[in-house]
């Protein structure tokens, strides 16, 4: 295949009013890994894409990611924590799945709009065109519509990343209806880029059932068998298992595949995910993906120093341990603060202190089913992070009581900083009946409100205030010197209230300070308590911004707060 295929790819789309090439695109010049799953959902594609990403980063190549989902919501946004974990937020607004934080974190990048998409934002862009006659006549189809639109986003991110590779992973499990058209897509690419220039990965499950204390391959060869009922032919296989497989489990798995020996894989539990890129590159699944589009010449391999020096930096040995409590109301599955406690990791390896997670059910206090004093036996620092919504506030207003009046080091996020206005306002200001618009809706005592330009705001989705923003940090506070005294830090917000402007001067005349605010709007983005060890709360989400062996500085403090707390 050659330069004139594309070519003619696109005169036929033109009859179809539609092409699937951005103006200037060369082939061959980005190429493209795809990820895909068979036989269960939650295999680990995530982690299994950010980690392959930093072993291929490490030799030199520039990688740029995307997660393409298969539901139809526009982003993440109005998604339940409870059923997809934590919703991430890039510096641009874009709402997303948790994995971008994966990327973010493993690839030391930040990302945009472009590195994530949805079956939701493709089908909108169609509608839309519809709606605007600009398919002349022609009627709209999935395919060459949707499989175009989802290349174009494909081949756009290509173009702008001026990547070596864009790394695609392809969300759901091999089999699955929604993820057809993205199976479809990546089909066409790669076909239509050529064999050298794209990589198709499977990340298969092989089953070891109790009872038979034996490995089965069955289930992934037909996943397998389903993946090439698609047209898609795999070029590397990995089979993701609880302990090593055999021989034979791989020998099977190539046979029925049509996929050398040389390129099937195992991946199994490690124990701790920042082994993983250099255990791929022990490995060699590196090195097969660069020889199936003939890389592996250009970025050589070089001894790996760097990728062991950055994992033994990640794995420590620890000199001491702390625990943190996280009290939230979403504490039955750790995927909902996972950028909380991957910040608190980032601490760990640099501090060289093991950090046990205690969870702490918000809603157990608040019903009296928990006592607080009792829920934080033990606890050397707490967290109360972001949430929505009325269950679970008292309880996180009396965690904030009790660690406010008893110096235990305390950071709170966005909802967790909007509490600690609360409890403030209530048990030092004396407003008995302080509480937040989003709970009442208009007392006159809500120290918390509604921000002034999110009142006239419709709908749910993408609608709060979202993405980067400055913070102005007042000189002198501890914020300033967390931050390494800087005047001006951009951190991530996800929030639609905000401290009611009426009660800032008395609230400050209480002895709280404000210490980051928005440049230039009365909007309160820092609170601290001067005379308490470390009282920190936070309107944005400092996790967000974390990264391993750069820790966020608030996370930072509050960890070295904990360690000085268990002296
Ligand atoms: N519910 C609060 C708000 O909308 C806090 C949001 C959050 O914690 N992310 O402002």
């Amino acid at each position: 295949m050659d330069e004139k295929f594309l070519g003619k790819i696109s005169d036929k789309s033109s009859e179809e009013n539609f092409s699937a090439i951005p103006d200037g695109y060369k082939k061959g010049k980005t190429k493209y890994v795809i990820i895909t799953g068979s036989v269960i959902s939650g295999i680990g594609k995530g982690i299994f894409s950010s980690a392959l990403g930093k072993t291929l980063q490490d030799r030199g190549l520039k990688v740029a990611p995307i997660k393409v989902e298969a539901y139809l919501n526009i982003d993440s946004g109005t998604l339940s924590p409870y059923r997809h974990g934590e919703v991430f937020v890039l510096d641009d607004g874009m709402e997303t799945d948790m994995d971008l934080g994966s990327y973010e974190r493993f690839l030391n990048m930040d990302l945009t709009k472009d590195n994530f998409t949805t079956h939701g934002q493709i089908y909108q862009k169609i509608i839309t065109k519809e709606r605007k006659g600009e398919y002349n006549g022609r009627d709209v189809q999935y395919i060459p519509h949707v499989t175009g639109e989802t290349k174009m986003v494909l081949r756009n991110l290509a173009m702008k990343s001026n990547a070596d590779l864009v790394l695609i992973e392809i969300g759901g499990t091999v089999g699955d209806y929604e993820n057809l058209f993205a199976m479809e897509s990546v089909r066409e690419l790669i076909y239509e880029e050529g064999a050298q220039n794209a990589c198709l990965i499977n990340l298969t499950y092989i089953l070891e059932p109790s009872h038979l204390g034996e490995f089965k391959s069955k289930a992934a060869q037909l996943g397998l068998r389903q993946l090439m009922s698609l047209g898609l032919q795999p070029d590397v296989i990995v089979c993701r298992s609880q302990r090593p497989v055999t021989e034979t489990i791989k020998e099977k798995i190539s046979m029925n595949a049509n996929v050398p020996l040389e390129r099937v894989f195992n991946t199994y539990d490690v124990g701790n995910i920042y082994e993983l890129p250099l255990f791929y590159r022990e490995q060699g699944i590196d090195e097969a993906i660069l020889q199936v589009m003939g890389l592996e010449k250009k970025f050589p391999k070089d001894g790996s120093a760097t990728l062991k020096e950055w994992t033994n930096k990640n794995i420590v040995k620890y000199k001491g341990e702390i625990t943190i409590g996280i009290a939230g109301k979403y504490t039955g599955t750790s995927d909902t603060y996972i950028s909380i406690v991957k910040a608190l990791e980032h601490c760990s390896a640099v501090l060289k202190t093991k950090i046990n997670v205690k969870w702490i059910e918000t809603t157990d206090i608040e019903k009296g089913k928990s006592d607080v004093k009792e829920a934080l036996k033990g606890v050397n620092g707490i967290i109360v992070p972001g949430g929505f919504g009325t269950r679970g506030v008292e309880g996180k207003i009396a965690v904030v009581k009790y660690v406010r009046e008893n110096n235990m080091p305390f950071l709170g996020i966005c909802y967790g900083f909007q509490m600690a206005v609360i409890e403030f306002a209530r048990n030092v200001c004396g407003i008995k009946n302080a509480s937040t618009e989003e709970v009442k809706k208009d007392p006159p005592n809500n120290v918390i409100c509604i921000l002034p330009e999110q009142e006239e705001v419709e709908g749910l989705g993408g609608t709060l205030r979202l993405g980067g923003f400055d913070v102005k940090i007042v000189r002198g506070t501890k914020a300033y010197e967390l931050y390494g005294k800087k005047e001006h830090v951009r951190e991530r917000f996800r929030h639609r209230f905000n401290v009611n402007t009426k009660f800032i001067e008395m609230l400050e005349k209480g002895g709280l300070v404000f210490s980051g605010k928005a440049p230039s709007k009365k909007i309160m983005q820092i609170l601290e308590l001067p005379r308490h060890p470390f009282f920190i709360g936070t309107q944005y989400h400092a996790e967000f911004t974390s990264k391993p062996l750069n820790p966020n500085p608030i996370y930072f403090g509050l960890v070295k707060a904990a360690i000085e707390n268990k002296k």
